[in-house]
């Protein structure tokens, strides 16, 4: 491993990278392509079999009674905030620091997302902030049980925590704080699979979680993911509606069976989210390999944390005792004010070294449309924007080998060092 003295070298002293190091690669085996190439030849390509198959090994690793495969997270957030009859009128009370998908679930739905900030130790929502919004801006007392927006009138009846970067968020706060004001929790757990929280998976927390499965993250089939619950009659009326609001939606797509029915009866305004097969074949050897992605990524975040533990210029991610971290994302913090260079000077240098990075994420509130239908400003949550300005995200991928992360591990110190200021 690298060492105090090879540190201070300069970065060209450093085994440069030959290939681009890509952000965040795939990694697709030959389980995966013989089940889609399987699933292409059977003749049924859209939800079947092999999604049902695939749901069920879901809740079976997640610990959730019941599993809905769909098209995308951000599809899962919908559903989950539709079927809790969560629309205008109504709050939800999430953090700033996530993708727009988070944000736009509940927009979709004309409800108002409330901002609030997150912890600086995890990036995740900050419950002591949460209870403080509830106290302060919110009222209580009405029938419900329900807090109402001082200022706007407005019922919280939702907290939607993202679980940042694989890190689980304080879910014994957050889960009490629901409790006494009535509110469902819906975990945004986008980068979550695989991840802990106190010896417990995530998935069988909250009222409702949301998996991706989009190309990037942890268990990838393309474009996908799925929404958890133990509740059986919410699990049921979110089937319905992932299929335009068909009833009996598990049972239609045998309807082309022998024994099928051309009988079916919309009952609801649903929408059309439902996971193909070619996808849920993806999904069933990337579930079992798992495990042994975050173990990868575990090294790798270990390995970085290694390369980088002398170095007084970043501030590496931690962490904490009631977690197990699914490192999805390897953050790490510049101290920019000793440093002569920019967050975003040192992420084109990164590029000019062959390191791809990303900054996940620019908070919610600093997005255009965002700012034109919220009514926060900069400076609103400075706990999210100050990570947000010093933040990098660097490759963690189980697709990049542990000698790949060595050296972007060596480069991205080498390169943090001759810049000190
Ligand atoms: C990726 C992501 C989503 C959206 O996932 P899709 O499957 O692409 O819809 C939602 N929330 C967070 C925090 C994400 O990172």
């Amino acid at each position: 491993m690298i060492t105090a003295e090879q540190l201070k070298q300069p970065v060209e002293a450093i085994r440069p990278l030959q290939e681009f190091v890509p952000f965040s690669p795939p990694l697709v085996g030959a389980e995966e392509i013989a089940e889609v190439v399987d699933t292409l030849k059977s003749g049924w390509l859209t939800t079947g079999p092999k999604t049902e198959r695939f749901e069920k090994a879901v809740g079976e690793y997640c610990g959730a009674k019941h599993v809905l495969a769909v098209n995308s997270c951000t599809a899962a957030l919908h559903l989950a905030l539709n079927g809790l009859d969560i629309g205008p009128g109504d709050g939800v009370i999430t953090t700033p620091f996530t993708f727009a998908s988070t944000g736009h679930a509940i927009l979709y739905q004309r409800a108002r997302p409330f901002l609030v900030d997150v912890e600086p130790a995890t990036f995740n929502l900050d419950p002591e902030k949460v209870r403080l919004f509830l106290e302060k801006e919110c009222r209580t007392g009405g029938k419900d049980g329900r807090p109402r927006h001082k200022e706007t009138g407005l019922t919280v009846k939702a907290l939607l925590p993202v679980h940042y970067g694989g890190h689980p968020c304080r879910m014994t706060e957050l889960l009490a704080l629901a409790r006494d004001y009535n509110l469902a929790v819906i975990e945004d757990a986008a980068h979550a699979i695989g991840a802990e929280y106190r010896g417990r998976r995530i998935g069988a927390l909250g009222r409702l979680t949301c998996f991706s499965f989009y190309a990037t993250k942890n268990l990838t089939t393309g474009e996908g993911g799925a929404v958890l619950t133990d509740d059986v009659e919410l699990a049921r009326r979110l089937r319905i509606l992932s299929m335009y609001g068909i009833s009996d939606a598990r049972r239609i797509w045998k309807r082309y069976a022998p024994k099928g029915s051309w009988v079916y009866d919309v009952v609801d305004l649903g929408f059309k989210y439902n996971m193909m097969d070619i996808q849920a074949a993806l999904g069933l050897h990337q579930l079992a390999k798992l495990e042994t992605f975050i173990t990868r990524r575990t090294e790798n975040a270990g390995i970085y944390n290694q390369v980088l533990s002398d170095l007084d210029l970043v501030r590496r991610p931690t962490v904490q005792g009631y977690a197990r971290h699914a490192w999805h994302l390897y953050p790490i913090l510049l101290e920019l004010e000793r440093l002569d260079l920019s967050r975003d000077v040192f992420i084109e240098r990164l590029k000019e070294h062959n390191i791809g990075t990303s900054v996940l994420f620019i908070p919610l509130h600093f997005h255009s449309y965002y700012r034109q239908v919220l009514p926060y400003r900069e400076g609103d949550f400075p706990v999210a924007e100050d990570i947000f300005r010093r933040l990098v995200n660097l490759p963690v991928s189980p697709a990049l080998s542990k000698e790949t992360i060595v050296q972007v591990a060596e480069t991205t110190a080498g390169l943090i060092e001759e810049h000190r200021r």
